[in-house]
């Protein structure tokens, strides 16, 4: 008889998995964290392998797995451009597959898994800002597509196993969220500007920088997505969980420039193909049902996430020759 719940965390050694093992264990939870390490890293969980109710299990989920736990959060799957389109192929695996096996594990232990969808499954959005009812407009043949129709199928996979199997799902589309423990070298927007601001390296918008992103701190987000998971049954999303305001990609440059004092000049490089205008969560929905709405402003969530970065980049020497930005 076990008195903890208990939580398998899949890809909880990457930048939000981390963050949501870590927050869990401080609840109370008995953590499984499975990860194969293809993004993530025993860096972002060494300081909970003490903890006695966390596990780390190296595993892909593209193969069954068999555990025995009373939730699953479902994020593996490598989340930047970068990465996502390093091996496309795997991509897709990981959200099929990979899906088809949580699911499958779920339906076995009969308890509720929340996937960790996103902003991508709208595509290039031609309607704005994005209510769940929006179907989206996305290439299904582009560089993009193996993550965004990937993340649509594995959506497709858990409304058929709600509406077969009746099992408990939560389906989160995660909009662009940033915070300490970001890969150094993914490409994201916010780790870039970051590390080229605190080298005094050229910030490298893309584009002319009028697309537009709105950006959730970290611990905002993992308050979403445990408020989401502990709702009742019948609600099963999808959610939108994102900060609602917008900024241009030129404003964000800027103020990260600002915040960190950096000499860094800006650089307009070419946009990569199918790169969406604008993006931004209505989050009416979360705001209503979970309670939740972002807390951390910009300039805040920036200031402590350059400070991890600042202190990453000092520590890491070997590391930050190693950096392409
Ligand atoms: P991340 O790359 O840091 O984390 C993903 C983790 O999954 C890594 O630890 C990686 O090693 C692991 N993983 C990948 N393939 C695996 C496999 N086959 N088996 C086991 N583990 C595997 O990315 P993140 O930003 O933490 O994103 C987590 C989840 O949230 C992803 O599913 C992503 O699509 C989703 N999401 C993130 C954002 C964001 O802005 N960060 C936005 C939308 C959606
Ligand atoms: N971007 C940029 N410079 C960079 C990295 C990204 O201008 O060094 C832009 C990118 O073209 C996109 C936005 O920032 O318009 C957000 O990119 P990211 O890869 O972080 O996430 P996306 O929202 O595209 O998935």
């Amino acid at each position: 008889m076990h008195l903890r719940k208990r939580i398998l965390v899949t890809g909880g050694a990457g930048f939000l998995g981390s963050h949501l093992c870590e927050r869990l264990l401080q609840l109370g939870y008995d953590v499984l964290c499975v990860d194969n390490f293809y993004t993530g890293t025993k860096r972002n969980i060494v300081h909970l392998l003490g903890d006695p109710f966390f596990e780390l299990y190296r595993h892909d989920i593209t193969f069954p797995l068999f555990v025995e736990v009373d939730q699953i959060y479902n994020l593996a799957c490598p989340a930047s451009p970068v990465h996502y389109q390093n091996d496309p192929v795997q991509t897709t695996k990981v959200c099929v597959h990979g899906s088809i096996n949580m699911l499958g594990l779920a339906k076995r232990l009969k308890c509720a898994i929340l996937q960790a969808s996103t902003s991508e499954v709208y595509g290039d959005p031609d309607v704005h800002p994005q209510p769940e009812t929006y179907r989206g407009n996305v290439n299904p043949i582009g560089p993009r597509s193996c993550y965004d129709e990937g993340k649509r199928c594995a959506e497709t996979l858990f409304f058929d196993y709600r509406r077969q199997h009746n099992l408990e799902i939560k389906v989160a589309r995660i909009f662009n969220t940033y915070g300490p423990r970001m890969h150094p070298n993914d490409g994201r927007v916010v780790s870039n500007f970051i590390i080229q601001a605190l080298r005094n390296k050229p910030i490298t918008v893309y584009g002319d920088g009028s697309q537009t992103r709105s950006f959730c701190y970290v611990d905002d987000m993992i308050e979403g997505l445990i408020r989401f998971m502990n709702t009742p049954d019948d609600v099963t999303g999808p959610m939108n969980l994102g900060n609602p305001d917008g900024f241009t990609i030129l404003e964000l440059a800027e103020l990260v420039r600002d915040i960190t004092g950096s000499a860094s000049e800006i650089r307009f490089e070419p946009l990569p193909a199918d790169d969406p205008v604008r993006r931004r969560p209505d989050i009416s929905r979360a705001r209503n049902i979970l309670g939740w709405e972002p807390k951390v402003g910009l300039r805040e969530g920036l200031s402590k996430t350059i400070d991890y970065f600042d202190d990453f980049l000092r520590t890491n020497g070997m590391l930050q020759a190693r950096l392409a930005i």
